[in-house]
């Protein structure tokens, strides 16, 4: 790793300020396009507007379309519109090594109740307004800049980057960094560095996420007239039964599972598991004979998919054994393990001593509290040295009134281009 001079820092820095207008009117620019998943509208738009954005800084753009004959396998609430990613490429004299920056342009629905319009690109108070603004077209923005500041100033890399933008994070990432990486565009083979610019704060490196595992239980009993209950068995009634044995026989294990990684925020440093959606009965006066409720469990790195998913099981075993009239499915709607990597790498040095150049203090690790597409490239492509690094204040990712700090903003931007030098190195010729 190459260790980047406090001169080459201050330039850097100053640079990338005398930037600061282009780069909040380039967020603004794609923050305008409304790219809301589901069912993910305006996704060529937005690619093309970031492509456009990379090929006007000298990058060579290739375009990748999932094929209309696996969006229903792979985006499958997409309502058939493409899914499609960008991704420039800027090759050094050396070529390798190869760093590769990638963020998601999909965006949560905006939903109501917003004081300022979620799909203008607003500025008010050293503040962007919008869906998507922090969660993450700031990371996009973010790590087009910092490579274009470095080509300003004339600080020519010896290593190659990629700059990618993709679809469906928000849905699971299937049809987005999932396919590339499928596809090997993404792989151990042909990246270095990998740097997800997922908004987890300006001034932490994250070194991965909590897992999940998402899943339906569906109590079965026999439909009478609501006069006559004893004649049926209520299936509300199963389901109040399933509830109650979570919270005697699952919660309290769980509870006491407390992690020792840094995870944000400190409230979801122990799994939880939470009832989110139920649907059952159809008439006041007739005893349902089907419920439905949906869970969603988060673990702690301490635990994986696999045992969660056995304890759950003996849970669901053990009602039936005490009560004969209990009969159920359970089905699994998501499932993703915890994601670490190792700190001791390069990337991670990299990025700690950016932003202690940048910031004046060394950024601390993070562990996000849900699942990003960080999984894919860990865990699919098998390179350990990808972090997540963006700005934008992870607790208002999908809250009204999303915003990031344009100061935060210009920080991460410098703090990206800093580590780019520091991994790519300087080709001085
Ligand atoms: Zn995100």
């Amino acid at each position: 790793m190459y260790r980047v001079p406090d001169d080459i820092v201050e330039r850097i820095s100053s640079r990338v300020e005398s930037m600061e207008d282009e780069i909040v009117s380039f967020l603004r620019d794609i923050v305008r396009i409304p790219t809301e998943n589901p069912p993910g509208r305006y996704y060529r738009e937005c690619a093309e507007a970031i492509g456009n954005k990379m090929r006007e800084f000298g990058y060579e753009v290739r375009y990748f379309d999932v094929p209309a004959e696996r969006l229903g396998e792979l985006a499958p609430h997409g309502e058939g519109l493409p899914r499609v990613s960008v991704i420039g490429r800027l090759e050094g004299r050396n070529k390798k090594p190869v760093l590769h920056f990638t963020g998601h342009y999909d965006v949560v629905p905006a939903g109501g109740n917003w004081t300022v319009h979620p799909f203008e690109g607003a500025v008010k108070d050293g503040k962007i307004f919008g869906r998507g603004s922090s969660d993450q077209k700031s990371g996009i923005a973010a790590q087009i800049f910092a490579i274009e500041a470095l080509r300003r100033e004339g600080i020519p890399l010896l290593g190659t980057v990629e700059s990618g933008a993709t679809p469906d994070e928000e849905t699971g990432g299937q049809a987005g960094v999932g396919y590339l990486v499928e596809k090997g565009i993404i792989s151990k083979e042909n990246t270095d560095f990998c740097v997800i610019t997922e908004c987890l704060d300006y001034d932490k490196v994250c070194i991965g996420h909590r897992g999940t595992l998402w899943f339906e239980v569906k109590t079965k009993g026999r439909k009478s007239h609501g006069s006559m209950p004893a004649l049926g068995i209520n299936a509300i009634e199963k389901m109040v039964a399933v509830m109650n044995a979570f919270d005697t026989r699952i919660k309290p294990k769980i509870r006491q599972v407390k992690t020792k990684y840094p995870v944000m925020p400190p409230q979801a440093r122990q799994s939880s598991l939470t009832a989110t959606v139920i649907n059952a009965g159809t008439k006041v006066n007739t005893v349902p004979d089907e419920c439905t409720a949906q869970f969603d469990w988060r673990l702690v790195p301490e635990q994986s998919v696999s045992s969660s998913y056995e304890e759950l099981v003996s849970c669901l075993e053990h009602i039936r054994k005490v009560d004969p009239e209990f009969n159920y499915e359970l089905r699994k709607i998501m499932e993703v393990d915890p994601t670490l990597v190792p700190t001791d790498t390069e990337v991670v040095r990299a990025f700690l001593e950016a932003g202690e150049a940048v910031l004046g203090r060394r950024p601390e690790f993070s562990l996000s509290p849900g699942s990003d597409d960080q999984k894919y490239v860990v865990k699919n492509a098998g390179l350990d040295q990808c972090i997540v690094y963006g700005p934008g204040p992870l607790a208002l990712a999908h809250q009204t009134d999303e915003y990031v700090e344009i100061k935060d903003l210009v920080a991460s931007t410098k703090v990206m281009a800093v580590a780019t030098v520091a991994l790519l190195g300087v080709d001085m010729q």
